[in-house]
């Protein structure tokens, strides 16, 4: 016998049961609530282009509290939630400042799409976060998964990418922190944010019960944050894999109906997969944030509430954070988050990542951040983005955890941002900032000048501390020439007293013909006769493309006098975390040589030693004149260290030791002397390095030698 129709059964022919009437009533007027939103969204885009054309701020919180207090006295008006009216108009506003922003939008792009890489397979959490950011933002996306953080942000570098989308942290998981050591090593600029939230489930190729699971793929955290949930699943062993959506792939593959893997909804139906159970996390609020990376910086409207991140280095004083954290407040930069990391190669020192609110495109967060650059050792900015909307549902999370809960229908308190996402880039000049004339000369420096600090600086090489009432013996051959001449002069320098290893591995030689120094490979030597010798290492870089390889090796990178003003390469040192010996161009003033100094230190690097190694005179006795009245001279002027290099300063072996008691007398805080444990033989600049016995005879001498008192010279 035929079934009788039932009544919600959508293929009768039957005129419509009362309950069908209602569901196409409410299918009508969810198409009119789109309809509304296109609108409203239409709207908006007619906003955006009269801002765009007027000084008015992108956001006015003035005009929003007013429209959500409206529409919630209408709401009650109308006899139905304001909790719910609001939630939604807040909705909606963050969604249209986004398309606001797409107007003016210029994210990098290499044409019509954007080209974005991000770690792990399709379907990863970190591609669903990718898709959300350029989606609000009306932007077509081809989307590169890799197999690492680092693949991801080399696809950046190498241009195969226009935006790199890697994860930074996890509210239950804490911060990624191969993500920060990227930002620490890379050249690359944050962008933007985005917000995830983390929503796992558990999914299999058929719908089989529970019980008969055996295997239970996910990425390590994805077990974990789920491990209540797997508790109750006894038989069910679980399996690490490389991500979450990979294990979904792999359980689709396997096809097996004993597997399950524990991802997102979305990898799951991405993969066919049939969801067993949604929402299996231990912790219900499980958000991941993601920040956006390209290698250019972009520069968005100081209107747009943005967010700043930096690395800073603080100085070796006690109480340095807490001034660099002082001076942030003193500015009213509201800091939103410290987080610290060990400095590589140096123990229990550490560098820390900083977010603060404000947009280096407004002058008064520009000018802050130029006094902190003069407070700390290194400061690296990594970018303005706008702040990503805090979503409705995270914002009650952190409110209802917090000792002063708030009902969700009163107004957000003064100390949480509201949701806002608003991408506006706008090219905005640089901010100027009134050059300082005081105690510079010509104002060409002002970072590196005594006015802005009169404390002395002391810079730190790997445990040896350079400036202040220091005295700093840099010894070693010009050049490294081999394993065994490099392994002897670290021996020697050091059993004499030396307290850091030179050699050159690239030579700047006057003569393309004469010896140009083993590179790379010389570094590699260099840095192994230093760690036996138990001494850090100094070398010279010529160009811009060495200073990273050469960073991640040498412990001091050494600018010779020929690239004094090569500024390019002063740049670029001001980009790394490294000391920097700057030598003094051999025809240039000592102001000259101060703003070639200031380039490093405008970077944000401010781990800058001096050293004067003598000018070009009419005289020829000597290879160049050793100019040591610079050594007072640049005490008056600037904080910075200052050593002196008697070999270069006088070309000649008999005239080194001398030199080098006068540069002490003079106030020196260090020297630099070339030793070669057989100078007759050596490659390059054999006539002015000492051999062992006479650099020990000239480091006795030094004791003789009474340095100025403090504040003798200054
Ligand atoms: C050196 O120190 O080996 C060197 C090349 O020095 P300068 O740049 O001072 O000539
Ligand atoms: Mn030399």
């Amino acid at each position: 016998m035929a079934d009788e129709p039932r009544s919600d059964d959508p293929t009768s022919s039957e005129s419509p049961s009362p309950l069908d009437a209602l569901r196409r009533e409410i299918d009508g007027v969810d198409r009119e609530l789109v309809d509304v939103l296109a609108r409203r969204l239409a709207l908006i885009e007619r906003v955006a282009g009269a801002k765009a054309a007027s000084p008015a701020p992108i956001r006015d919180r003035g005009r929003e509290d007013e429209l959500i207090a409206r529409v919630e006295q209408h709401a009650r008006a109308a006899g139905i939630s304001a909790t719910l009216v609001r939630k939604i108009v807040e909705e909606v506003i963050a969604h249209g400042l986004v398309r606001q922003a797409a107007h003016v939008s210029r994210l990098p792009r290499g044409g019509e799409v954007v080209r974005v890489a991000f770690q792990g397979v399709p379907w990863a959490y970190s591609h669903l976060a990718a898709m959300a950011y350029l989606g609000a933002r009306g932007l077509e996306g081809e989307f590169t998964g890799h197999r690492t953080f680092a693949r991801a942000a080399a696809a950046l570098t190498s241009s195969a990418a226009d935006l790199a989308v890697l994860p930074i942290e996890n509210t239950t998981a804490g911060s990624i922190n191969q993500v920060y050591d990227l930002l620490r090593t890379e050249d690359l600029h944050v962008v933007g944010e985005e917000v995830l939230r983390v929503d796992h489930c558990l999914a299999a190729p058929a719908d089989v019960p529970l019980s008969s699971l055996r295997r239970v793929l996910s990425h390590p955290q994805g077990l974990e944050q789920c491990a209540a949930f797997l508790a109750t699943l006894p038989l069910a062993e679980p399996v690490t894999w490389f991500d979450t959506a990979e294990a979904m792939a792999a359980v689709a593959k396997a096809g097996d109906g004993t597997a399950a893997a524990i991802g997102s909804v979305a990898a799951a139906e991405a993969y066919g997969l049939t969801v067993l159970r949604r929402g299996i996390a231990d912790q219900e609020q499980n958000w991941t944030r993601f920040i956006v990376l390209a290698t250019e910086p972009v520069r968005f409207d100081p209107r747009v509430p943005c967010k700043t991140s930096l690395i800073l280095v603080t100085r070796h004083e006690p109480g340095a954070l807490l001034r660099c954290l002082s001076l942030l407040s003193n500015n009213a930069l509201q800091l939103t988050k410290l987080e610290s990391r060990p400095r590589p190669g140096r123990p229990w020192e550490y560098m820390f990542f900083v977010d603060i609110e404000g947009n280096v495109a407004d002058e008064r967060v520009a000018a802050a951040l130029e006094v902190l650059k003069s407070e700390a050792l290194y400061l690296k900015l990594l970018g303005s983005y706008p702040v990503k909307a805090e979503p409705a549902a995270a914002r009650e999370a952190r409110l209802a955890e917090a000792p002063t809960a708030e009902s969700a229908t009163s107004p957000a308190p003064a100390d949480v941002p509201a949701s806002v996402d608003v991408p506006a880039s706008v090219d905005v000049p640089a901010p100027a900032i009134a050059p300082t004339r005081s105690g510079t000369r010509s104002g060409a420096y002002r970072l590196v000048s005594r006015d802005s600090r009169p404390e002395d600086t002391v810079v730190r090489v790997g445990d040896v501390l350079v400036g202040g009432a220091g005295f700093t013996l840099i010894a070693g051959p010009c050049a490294v020439e081999s394993k065994e001449q490099i392994e002897t002069a670290a021996r020697a320098v050091k059993d004499a007293g030396a307290h850091v290893l030179r050699g050159g591995v690239f030579k700047p030689r006057t003569s393309p013909y004469a010896f140009q120094g083993l590179g790379f490979a010389g570094l590699e030597l260099l840095a192994a006769a230093g760690h036996a010798a138990g001494l850090p290492v100094v070398t010279e870089v010529l160009s811009p493309e060495q200073v990273r390889p050469v960073a991640r090796i040498a412990d001091l990178l050494q600018v010779g006098a020929r690239n004094m003003q090569n500024f390019e390469l002063l740049r670029e040192l001001g980009r790394v975390d490294r000391p920097v010996l700057l030598k003094r161009g051999p025809s240039s003033t000592i102001d000259e040589w101060l703003a070639a100094a200031e380039y490093v230190l405008a970077q944000g690097n401010g781990q800058v030693i001096l050293c004067e190694r003598g000018i070009r005179t009419f005289e020829s006795a000597t290879r160049n004149t050793l100019d040591l009245s610079a050594v007072p001279v640049l005490a008056e002027r600037t904080h910075l260290p200052v050593l002196v290099d008697p070999s270069h300063g006088t070309g000649r072996r008999a005239l080194v030791a001398p030199m080098a008691w006068a540069a002490r007398a003079a106030g020196a805080q260090g020297l630099l002397v070339e030793v070669h444990p057989e100078p007759e033989r050596a490659l390059s600049d054999g006539d002015q390095s000492l051999s062992p016995p006479e650099f020990g005879r000239l480091v006795r001498g030094l004791s003789r030698v009474p340095a100025p008192a403090a504040g003798e010279t200054a």
